[in-house]
Parts: structure tokens; sequence; C-alpha cells
């Protein structure tokens, strides 16, 4: 496989400054609205806060990769005598919880950095955190080149619920409307 240049784009978390006001939230379900900024759902927010009020527990929490099986064993965390659950610090949308699914087609949420033409100086929730827990952060890497596309993505999430037949006999007949149409 060839090795490309890629730049790595990171969010450094600084949990302890995070108060819970899911600003984060709502502007990044705004800036991914379709057309932009018409909406905000936090349920839509590839940024979730795991938070537990009483405990003065608030956790910032990315949207990763999208995986069909949930993990067999889970880890417990203890952070400054505050005990985290089993999936707080999981960016994963898997079959196990809500969390990072787009709430109307269950489809899988990831966050993408605000990938935007032409490209914002920074993503939506780092601009927006007033509070300085989000810090955002540029590399470049030697990696290898990946061909797996979010479209590819998201049809494997499609096949995992309702199998390959089904969606190839959805696409035949989406097809066929719209060469009708056209
Ligand atoms: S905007 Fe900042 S302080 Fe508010 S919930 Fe998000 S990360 Fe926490
Ligand atoms: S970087 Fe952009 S896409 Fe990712 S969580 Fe923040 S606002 Fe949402």
């Amino acid at each position: 496989m060839a090795r490309i240049k890629k730049k790595i784009k990171t969010i450094k978390i600084d949990a302890d400054k995070c108060n819970g006001c899911r600003t984060c939230e709502i502007m990044c379900s705004a800036f991914h609205a379709s057309p932009k900024y018409s909406s905000n759902n936090p349920a839509r927010s590839r940024i979730q806060i795991i938070t537990k009020r009483l405990e003065n527990k608030w956790l910032p929490v990315f949207a990763g990769e999208y995986t069909p099986a949930e993990c067999m064993g889970r880890d417990k965390y203890i952070i400054n005598e505050k005990e985290y659950e089993e999936c707080d610090f999981c960016r994963a949308s898997c079959p196990s919880r809500d969390l990072f699914k787009e709430p109307d087609s269950t489809l899988p949420l990831k966050c993408d950095m605000c990938e935007d033409d032409p490209p914002l100086e920074k993503p939506m929730c780092v601009t927006w955190c007033l509070n300085d827990v989000l810090t955002y952060e540029e590399r470049e890497e030697e990696v290898e080149e990946e061909n797996i596309s979010d479209v590819e993505i998201g049809l494997g999430s499609l096949v995992d619920k309702h199998g390959m037949q089904k969606i190839m006999e959805t696409i035949a007949r989406m097809s066929t409307k719209e060469e009708k149409i056209n």
C-alpha cells in the first residue's frame, strides 16, 4: 500500500475546565444541518458531553468510528477520585447505546473536524467553547493510503442492519426511479 503525507488534526480536551454548557453540541449540530445552520439538535452532534451533574463530572467525547459489534471486555477508570462508567471514554457508534447515531435514520455519526470549502480556521466546537476546554492542533504524518470513504462506512452499517439483499434491492429500485425521472 502506498504511503502518503497526511495532515493529522486533533482536539486536545481539558475536561476539568468543562462546565457542561453544551454550546459545542449545539454549534456542531447547526453546522452539520442541511441547509447549514437551519436547525440545531444536540442529539445530532458529533461531540457529546457525558454528564454526571451530581458528581460534578462533564466529559466531552468526539464521535469516532462505527462498529457493528459491542466489545466483550470493558474498562472502568478512576481519575482524581472520580469513577467513570465503562463506556464513558468510548468514541464508537456501536449497538450497545444510542450515542453517535443520527436520531431519524440511526446511521452512524462521525466527527469530520468540520471539513468545509473553504476550510474553517478552527472546528466549530473549538471556536465556540468559551471555557478553553478544546484546543485544536495540526501535524503532518506519513501514513498508508486509506480508501474507505464515508459512503462505504454508512452503507456498511445499513448492510449490518438490513442485510445485503435488501440494500441491493433498494438501490436497484432507486436507480430505476432516477432513470425514469431523467
Ligand atoms: S462548550 Fe466547552 S464548556 Fe461547554 S460543554 Fe462544550 S466543552 Fe464543555
Ligand atoms: S470538530 Fe466539528 S464535527 Fe467534530 S465535534 Fe467539533 S464541531 Fe462537530
